[in-house]
């Protein structure tokens, strides 16, 4: 999409404080956003131009949506593929293409993916049917996941023998899951980094997260890792953007072992909340960054002047940051507990 194509829109399918930040990044580089999300009232499209207020399977809507934009991306990952394949056969390119949503979507096919292509994962065993719970072998305690539609550590379970996983998998509604072997990490980290059209990959550095009860509370750059895992951890990404053909930003998550290797977790097709301290410390963001390209801009190579820390603002913690240095909200109506609100980036140095 060129500055040309006015007044076509940049489209986001989805309404979150992904979406948001990601508009208000647009709206600087002189695009208008067209929000699309099913619900109303929801955190980009108060500011954003435009807004479609409909389900992801409305094709009606959806088509109306393509026609409107020059260029679709979606900011988070459970979009359904069928909507994104469908706004590609109006003939609107959507970067990132579906391929990536597909892999991410499950978490078997994910971790089957990564593997293929080198990025080694965790351990894991595939769960479809109760039978399948007879040839687990449990070599050490293990977190049962669904492999669909699970985040901030929802739909996750903490496992330590087969009578304990057959409860757990019936809590599970017996749903497709899979039993990964609990990693005994030094520490988390991740890398956010971004695939132009022409193939031009620009990696921020790997930041180090610290999560509670499966949620991201916190992240530091830079991590505390040697120079070698940074660089295993950044050609990895570069591995998976390559073989994806990718566009736009991604995030890669590892567990990073005593030794200094690095096992992959889950990656996300989309900016990231690992990656909210990049437009304070950087001399680009993240959010710019996958603006960038998904229209006809130059990738900046991202230089970091600070080092710095981001906290995760869940629930009533909002409060006694609103209007800190460095605070970010999310423009949420409500606060909820444990939901995110916002967040702050102190500049440590
Ligand atoms: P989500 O999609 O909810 O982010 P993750 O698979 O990333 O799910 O799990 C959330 C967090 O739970 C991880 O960041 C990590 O702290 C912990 N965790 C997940 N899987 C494992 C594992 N196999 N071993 C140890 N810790 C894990
Ligand atoms: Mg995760």
């Amino acid at each position: 999409m060129t500055r040309s194509d006015y007044p076509k829109y940049v489209g986001i399918l989805g309404g979150g404080q992904l979406g948001r930040l990601l508009s208000l990044d647009a709206a600087r580089l002189g695009y208008d956003v067209h929000i699309f999300c099913p619900e109303l009232d929801c955190p980009a499209a108060r500011v954003s131009a435009r807004k479609t207020v409909a389900d992801y399977d409305n094709k009606e809507a959806l088509q109306q949506f393509a026609q409107s934009c020059g260029v679709v991306t979606y900011e988070f990952e459970n979009v359904p593929v069928s909507a994104i394949e469908f706004v590609e056969r109006m003939g609107t390119e959507v970067f990132p293409s579906s391929l990536a949503l597909k892999y991410s979507q499950d978490r078997l096919t994910e971790k089957e993916y990564l593997n293929s292509i080198g990025i080694p994962t965790v351990d894991y065993q595939s769960i479809n049917c109760s039978k399948d719970l007879e040839s687990i072998i449990f070599k050490t305690n293990g977190i049962l996941k669904l492999r669909r539609l699970g985040y901030d550590g929802k739909g996750q379970t903490f496992v330590s023998n087969p009578n304990e996983l057959k409860t757990a998998w019936n809590a599970l509604e017996e749903q497709p899951a899979i039993l990964e072997n609990l990693v005994d990490f030094e520490r988390e980290i991740s890398v956010v980094a971004c695939r132009d059209r022409d193939g031009r990959i620009e990696a921020f550095e790997p930041s180090e997260n610290f999560h509670e009860d499966g949620i991201l509370r916190r992240s530091k750059v830079p991590a505390n890792i040697s120079e070698q895992t940074a660089i295993l951890a950044i050609n990895a990404t570069r591995n998976l953007l390559e073989s994806l053909q990718y566009v736009g930003v991604l995030a890669l998550e590892f567990f990073v072992l005593p030794s200094g290797d690095i096992l992959a977790n889950e990656f996300a097709p989309r900016v990231h909340n690992s990656g909210h301290w990049t437009p304070r410390a950087c001399n680009v963001g993240q959010f710019e960054q996958h603006i960038r390209a998904i229209t006809v801009n130059p990738l900046i190579s991202p230089q970091r002047y600070h080092d710095v820390e981001m906290i995760n603002l869940l629930g009533d913690a909002v409060v006694q940051y609103t209007g800190a240095d460095g605070y970010t909200s999310y423009g949420k109506r409500e606060i909820k507990e444990g939901r995110k609100m916002g967040h702050v980036v102190r500049i440590l140095q």
